[in-house]
């Protein structure tokens, strides 16, 4: 589908769970309130919702949340999507992909963004307030044996700064590309003492590495790659608030209730759990939202009140 700004909008990050067993000091805090089980789209609800979907032609579909491991039914949910869509993608912080990887796999689980902003223990404790960075470290070696496409995906703050040589070298060690996300003014709890912006960050990377611009991109995301020479490896930016990319934005995202944000930095949305069985009326909701994209943010200005995990990160 194409928006009133003439973007193609053909991907789609769709939440399974609002909830998530660690709590990113940028994300959520320890009382964050959830959606309610019965308000959360059912699995014959997500069939409709994902038919519909490529029906009109999307054509590559994220879960997300939360965390979406979490949902009990996430094999099955992996089918449905499997049958329509052949293969999808997931974003996770890995801490039960050491259980999953393979299932998900053998159902049409092709590329999976780990979210990891630490690797020391403490750090990684203090930022997601769980001391699971050995189940998360399992859930990629366990990713990559099976053959996945895994990413790395840090938001770079100040408390994790310092490790920023640390991560970027385990990344090429393993053959991984690792994307550096800006912070956003999204949610509860954002903190601007915190913010790192990307040419600091780069300034920081090119005291030891020389970046050189790499144009392919690993995937149908924003982010802007560059190799880094030395160690024949690849470091992407995903700087929403001072690089930003909503002329090229290609995404709608679908709450784990089934309300569609046509933008991640505005709190409009368009529900649909109540036309879910009429494919007519799912489907002109669906184009509304696409239509109603607005052309940019306004993050910098305006701070956005809906947290990642209930939208959908
Ligand atoms: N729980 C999964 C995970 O952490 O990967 C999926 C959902 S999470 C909301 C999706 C992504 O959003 C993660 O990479 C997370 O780091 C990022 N995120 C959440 N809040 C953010 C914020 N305020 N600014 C930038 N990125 C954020
Ligand atoms: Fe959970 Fe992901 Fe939010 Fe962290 S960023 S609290 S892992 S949903």
């Amino acid at each position: 589908m194409i928006d009133k700004y003439n973007r193609k909008i053909n991907y789609v990050r769709l939440s399974i769970t609002d909830k998530c067993n660690f709590r990113c000091n940028y994300c959520m805090n320890e009382d964050a309130e959830f959606m309610k089980e019965i308000e959360l789209l059912s699995l014959n609800e997500i069939e409709k919702l994902v038919k519909v979907l490529k029906d009109l032609e999307f054509k590559n579909i994220r879960l997300t949340g939360g965390e979406p491991t979490l949902r009990p039914d996430i094999i099955d949910i992996s089918k449905i999507i499997q049958n329509y869509f052949g293969e999808f993608s997931i974003t996770t912080n890995g801490s039960l992909m050491y259980l999953l990887a393979k299932d998900l796999k053998k159902n049409g689980l092709k590329n999976v963004n780990f979210s990891l902003d630490s690797l020391n223990r403490d750090t990684f404790a203090k930022i997601t307030k769980r001391d699971d960075l050995n189940n998360v470290l399992n859930g990629l070696e366990k990713s990559l044996e099976t053959g996945l496409n895994v990413k790395l995906n840090t938001v770079i703050q100040k408390r994790n700064f310092n490790e920023v040589f640390e991560l970027i070298e385990f990344s090429a060690k393993h053959k991984l590309p690792i994307r550096f996300i800006e912070l956003m003014p999204i949610g509860n709890n954002y903190n601007e003492d915190d913010f790192i912006s990307e040419d600091t960050l780069k300034s920081k990377i090119e005291e030891k590495y020389s970046l050189i611009p790499y144009n392919k991109n690993f995937g149908v995301g924003p982010s802007k790659y560059y190799i880094i020479k030395e160690l024949n490896s690849y470091i992407g930016f995903i700087s929403a608030m001072t690089h930003n990319f909503c002329s090229s934005c290609n995404k709608i995202r679908i709450a784990a209730n089934g309300d569609i944000y046509p933008c991640l930095a505005f709190d409009y949305h368009i529900s649909i759990k109540n036309v879910i069985d009429n494919e007519n009326l799912l489907k002109e909701k669906i184009k509304m939202a696409v239509l109603e994209k607005p052309q940019k943010h306004y993050l910098n200005e305006l701070k956005k009140k809906t947290p990642m995990h209930k939208m959908g990160g």
